[in-house]
């Protein structure tokens, strides 16, 4: 090992969770080294002066080279979504290993590991979709992956195909809880959508106008109570997925209160749409179909607010890819399928950090240091990888983005770099972008084009 630096980068403001401060950083091995006034000189030096450097975003819910419950594949495989998040300013992915019914937990989550490893470029982690919790898989499986370092266990509370009930909730919970795991929901009442699917239906509601009424937040807020009430009688930590509104948000604060470890998420989408965008006929309407829905405007003063006062510690993508004009994607059963056959799901790799950068510091509701914490120091806490990831410190690993906070950028689909073929963010005006995103030292993202070569990302052991 040399003792020269690889990779200096000079003349930046540096941001964490906690404060800005002047400093270049000297990069080693992959590793941050120094951080002060005079690195020693490096072989690559990188210039930011007048610019921002962040620690590289850590995305904690993403939907990458998987297949869904409709059996569709989604679009972005783990070369494609290492180039988005880069071009984002993100730096590690949290994916979904996704056990469908009658599958070994063991083999599906073996086989996607070592498809990412072909593909990915930025560094990675799996949470465990858990569909089919057999005896083999709670007594044998879990426990095994979970002490292999897989320490997060997705579970569905709707989707017909993947959905657990509530014994089954209890049951993984309590592996989680004995062996170490955080246990995820997705939270929505699934007999409650049903019903209020079929009655749309009856009436002749078909199109995807009426994907939101099928799922209003109610059917949100009784799952997320139900969730609470399941870990707080198995004495373990709950991470609550894509909180959408007031009512949700009510019912984490009102666990906490009552002393359960609850923590939470939300995603741009619901900061950035509401059910109003999607009150027009047409099949267009489906590129903003995402589950829970999209509310309204007093609900996204909540979760701003929410986020601001830490009753949300996490800010992810939910990035679930389905291509528009294709039937692999949301036409899979036509541009005429009533509204609950069409793939859910929208893509936000890439505009992740540049929509909390945009709206949340430049419109005033964050300071710079919170949307760091959201975006990228707190959800490497959640999930076992700070202080490695998330934050700018001595030993952590040199995943860095370098911003232009002042940069205006009209989004469109090309910026986004994923294999989408469209941006539901398509000709919205966000200020701030990075022009630089290193991983582990190495340039993966520099001036508009994403770099670096499949393979190249690690799997975090957690
Ligand atoms: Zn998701």
């Amino acid at each position: 090992m040399s003792t020269s630096l690889d990779v200096a980068i000079r003349g930046g403001t540096l941001v964490t969770a906690d404060r800005q401060w002047r400093a270049d950083i000297g990069i080693r091995d992959g590793v941050i080294v120094s951080l002060g006034d005079h690195v020693a000189p490096a072989a690559r030096e990188l210039d930011a002066t007048g610019r921002h450097v962040l620690p590289g975003g850590v995305d904690a819910h993403t939907h990458i080279d998987q297949v869904s419950s409709t059996g569709l594949h989604t679009a972005d495989d783990f070369t494609s979504a290492s180039r988005s998040a880069a071009a984002g300013g993100t730096t590690t992915v949290l994916a979904h290993v996704a056990q469908h019914r009658g599958q070994s937990l063991r083999t599906v989550t073996a086989e996607y590991a070592a498809r990412a490893a072909r593909d990915v470029i930025i560094d990675y982690a799996f949470h465990l979709i858990v569909s089919d919790p057999t005896p083999t898989v709670l007594e044998e499986e879990l426990p095994a992956l979970i002490a292999q370092g897989h320490r997060s266990l997705k579970l569905f509370m709707t989707y017909e195909k993947i959905r657990l009930t509530d014994a089954q909730l209890l049951a993984v919970m309590d592996v989680a809880r004995t062996h170490g795991a955080l246990p995820i929901v997705h939270a929505e009442h699934h007999e409650a959508i049903q019903w209020l699917t079929q009655r749309l239906l009856a009436d002749g509601r078909t199109s995807p106008r009426w994907h939101a009424a099928a799922r209003p937040e109610p059917v949100e807020r009784e799952a997320v109570h139900r969730a609470c009430m399941l870990a707080e009688l198995v004495g373990v930590p709950l991470m609550v997925f894509h909180v959408s509104g007031m009512q949700a948000l009510d019912e984490i604060r009102r666990a906490r209160a009552r002393g359960v470890t609850v923590y939470a998420e939300t995603c741009p989408q619901y900061l950035a749409f509401t059910a109003e965008d999607l009150a027009h006929d047409g099949f267009e309407i489906a590129k903003l179909m995402f589950s829970p829905a999209p509310r309204d405007a007093s609900a996204q003063t909540a979760l701003w607010s929410a986020l601001a006062d830490g009753t949300l510690d996490v800010f992810s993508s939910d990035h679930a890819p389905y291509r528009f004009a294709d039937v692999a994607g949301k036409q899979a059963f036509g541009t005429d399928a009533p509204f609950h056959r069409i793939p859910n799901g929208v893509p936000g790799l890439a505009v992740r950090l540049p929509f909390l950068i945009s709206e949340g510091v430049h419109g005033g509701r964050l300071t710079l240091e919170r949307a760091v914490a959201v975006g990228c120091e707190a959800p490497a806490r959640r999930y076992g990888l700070f202080p490695q990831k998330g934050t700018i410190a001595l030993g952590s690993d040199a995943d860095l983005a370098i911003w232009d906070l002042d940069r205006e950028v009209v989004c469109t689909h090309a910026l986004m770099h994923d294999r989408m073929d469209y941006t539901p963010y398509e000709g919205r005006v966000l200020r701030g972008w990075p022009s630089m995103t290193l991983s582990r030292g190495e340039v993966v993202y520099a001036d508009g084009t994403p770099q670096g070569v499949p393979g190249r990302g690690r799997w975090l052991r957690r």
